[in-house]
């Protein structure tokens, strides 16, 4: 996988292009993503108990995989708190992602 969740990524595509966020979750399906806070729609709720007069609320609108890129933390990489190409590194079985410009890995907590 290019993006997991909890990546930092950059939307390199569409209105809100440059901006960074926190992936929240994945769309496998629809090779889509949820970016917290960000792609944001109006959703109309209905009238109900808890919500009596119904009104609206803001909620994360999916982004194409495509449309996001894994941001490169590397203090001293050139791309650094920008989204970056990635090249899978296979280390002892273990698949890791890495920068194409400094070749740090990209991970997710750190
Ligand atoms: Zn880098």
């Amino acid at each position: 996988m290019r993006i997991r969740k909890g990546d930092l990524v950059e939307i390199t595509a569409g209105d809100e292009a440059g901006k960074t966020g926190i992936i929240k979750s994945i769309l496998t399906k629809k090779k889509a993503v949820i970016i917290e806070d960000k792609n944001l729609v109006h959703k109309h709720l209905k009238p109900n108990q808890d919500n009596p007069k119904g009104g609206r609320i803001k909620k994360e609108a999916n982004i194409a995989e495509s449309n996001v890129s894994p941001v490169c933390k590397n203090k001293s990489c050139s791309r650094h708190n920008k989204g970056v190409r990635i090249r899978m590194k296979n280390e002892n079985g273990m698949k890791t992602r890495h920068c194409v410009k400094c070749d740090s890995e990209i991970t997710i907590n750190d």
